[in-house]
């Protein structure tokens, strides 16, 4: 029997429609270098409308792609809802990519137009020459009228002020019924290995990605909130932040380029977002300029911080919570998964450490998302929170496939290998030890370089550590730790080990240290590891 319920396409064009109509009186608010500019979710609709009539009349057609090149900014927000909304596919680029990935990606997505910030435009001038298939430029931001456009001009595309095109158009735009499969958006993911691979999610798929995202067990968003997305729009989506208040009527701030520590804490005193979400480098940052500013109380208005992208030490969650009175939790996810996938909130009644062991895990199931851990041989493994193999996850916003790329190798059976590896116990939390191409394999034996890196960064010398895998002939490979010490500490490595010794068995202690002045980082703020490895292979290590 079918149901009777109606047909109601999940598309962005719905949450467009919902957020800027019923949430006319919300606000996107977007940082600039001293103060502050905002407008409403209702200037955010007509603005949308003028774009999608803007990109119209360019030619933009179809399914053609919308490349973006941009910050966390209004006018960002204005392409990630106008763009889908009139069945085009936005394209976020990555401004941190190597110039060879860009490229690539640029010309594998096959975008038609991009739209650039004002503060961007050298960065892409570079590279423009090299996008085969781009024909217009949209220069936005407030100083798009005076920057210097000869450079985009000279490769030969036309190059328009985003707001010169927005003004001469109509506000309003008769937005398209879509089929709630159709591709909405891409997201390439930032290839550690290889050229990187392009995700293309639904109109659907980021619909119910942004349902989950607002609910309780997620971010719980109201329209009392003030979302503060650091985690960039063009680095999977901002975890579906920007998508999620749209649809929630939760206010934006946005903190476009100011993304130090310092300006970043200044505009939090400012626009008092209530929920926000960073990878742990950043909020290891401002950590730091919190410790040295007791003026600065984020605690007022910041009820909930979202944290993932790389594991989360407990040690940054304690020092958060404790001195600052900061809630952080952790959230696993990948660009293949839209990205969120599980919350680490504990179960009801667990307190004290064994509820901060709960949090130091990737957390529990999303409804939407199913799991399973595979063992070496490709059996299924049991779901006991011991059995360690590869997480495989599928649901309504994972990917089925990469975008003209046949990468057999990442999908069995319906599932998504994801490549990292841990355990699920049997209420559906995840704990990982690593991703597979990190993990130490010391004589037979796995040592896990995140349980290293996040006991080492509980030490109170240590601002961060990072852990990899160097060749030994006895054992195959051994731990190397590199660490960055606090400003005027002494600290050595046998007291570092001795430190370790406590929480870790003493086999897997690292025979090798090195003290570094900062971790390098990837496009998306993760520790690069690969740097490490090339930097010790080099003998650039001490
Ligand atoms: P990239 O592969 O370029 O890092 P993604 O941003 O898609 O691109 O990264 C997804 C990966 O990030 C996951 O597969 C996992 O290894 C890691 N990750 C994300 N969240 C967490 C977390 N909470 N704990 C540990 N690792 C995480």
């Amino acid at each position: 029997m079918r149901s009777t319920m109606q047909e109601f396409p999940l598309t962005i064009g719905a949450i467009l429609r919902h957020g800027t109509d019923v949430h006319g009186d919300g606000q996107v608010i977007t940082a600039t270098a001293d103060s502050l500019r905002s407008q409403t979710y209702a200037d955010l609709g007509r603005r949308a409308a003028r774009l999608a009539n803007a990109l119209r009349g360019l030619g933009v057609s179809g399914d053609q792609r919308v490349g973006t090149f941009q910050w966390n900014n209004a006018e960002h927000l204005e392409a990630y809802l106008a763009v889908p909304s009139m069945g085009a596919v936005l394209h976020t680029l990555n401004i941190r990519l190597f110039p060879e990935q860009l490229t690539y990606i640029a010309n594998h997505a096959e975008d038609r137009v991009v739209i650039v910030d004002d503060s961007l435009v050298d960065l892409l001038a570079k590279q423009l020459p090299t996008f085969e298939t781009v024909e217009h430029v949209l220069v936005a931001g407030p100083h798009a009228a005076s920057a210097d456009l000869d450079a985009l001009r000279a490769s030969g595309q036309q190059v328009h002020l985003y707001d010169e095109l927005l003004d001469a158009a109509d506000d309003t735009f008769a937005w398209p019924d879509l089929d709630e499969r159709d591709a909405a958006a891409m997201c390439y993911t930032s290839g550690t290995t290889g050229n990187p691979k392009g995700v293309v999610y639904s109109h659907r798929s980021s619909y119910l990605h942004s349902m989950a995202v607002g609910l309780g067990i997620v971010g719980g968003l109201t329209w009392a909130d003030r979302v503060l997305p650091i985690v960039p729009m063009f680095h999977a989506n901002s975890w579906g932040l920007a998508y999620a208040a749209v649809m929630t009527g939760a206010s934006l701030v946005m903190p476009d380029r100011w993304l130090q520590a310092e300006p970043l804490c200044r505009f939090m005193r400012e626009a008092r977002p209530t929920v926000s979400g960073a990878v742990p480098t950043v909020w290891n940052d401002v950590l730091s300029y919190l410790d040295q500013h007791e003026d600065v109380d984020l605690s007022e208005h910041l009820r909930l911080v979202l944290c993932g992208g790389s594991a989360v030490p407990v040690s940054l969650q304690k020092a958060l919570a404790e001195r600052h009175g900061i809630t952080m939790v952790q959230a696993w996810g990948m660009t293949e998964t839209s990205p969120v996938a599980s919350v680490a909130r504990p179960p009801v009644g667990v307190e004290g450490e064994a509820e901060w062991r709960y949090r130091g895990g990737q957390g529990r199931l999303l409804p939407g998302i199913e799991g399973r851990i595979v063992g070496d041989g490709g059996d299924v493994l049991a779901r006991d929170g011991a059995a360690v193999g590869e997480l495989e996850v599928r649901g309504a916003w994972v990917t089925g496939a990469y975008y003209k790329d046949d990468d057999p190798e990442k999908f069995r059976d319906g599932w998504l290998r994801t490549g990292d590896v841990g355990n699920l116990d049997e209420l559906g939390y995840i704990r990982l030890t690593d991703r597979s191409k990190d993990v130490i394999k010391s004589g037979g034996e796995w040592i896990s370089s995140v349980d290293l890196e996040n006991a080492l960064m509980a030490h109170p010398d240590v601002v961060e550590a990072a852990v990899v895998g160097i060749p030994d002939e006895k054992w195959q490979e051994r731990p190397l730790a590199s660490v960055v010490l606090r400003e005027g500490a002494t600290v050595q490595p046998a007291e570092l080990r001795e430190f370790l010794a406590q929480s870790v068995a003493r086999w897997q202690l690292p025979d090798a240290w090195t003290f570094i002045e900062a971790v390098p980082r990837t496009s998306v703020g993760k520790f690069d590891k690969k740097v490490i490895r090339r930097w010790y292979a080099d003998g650039e290590l001490d």
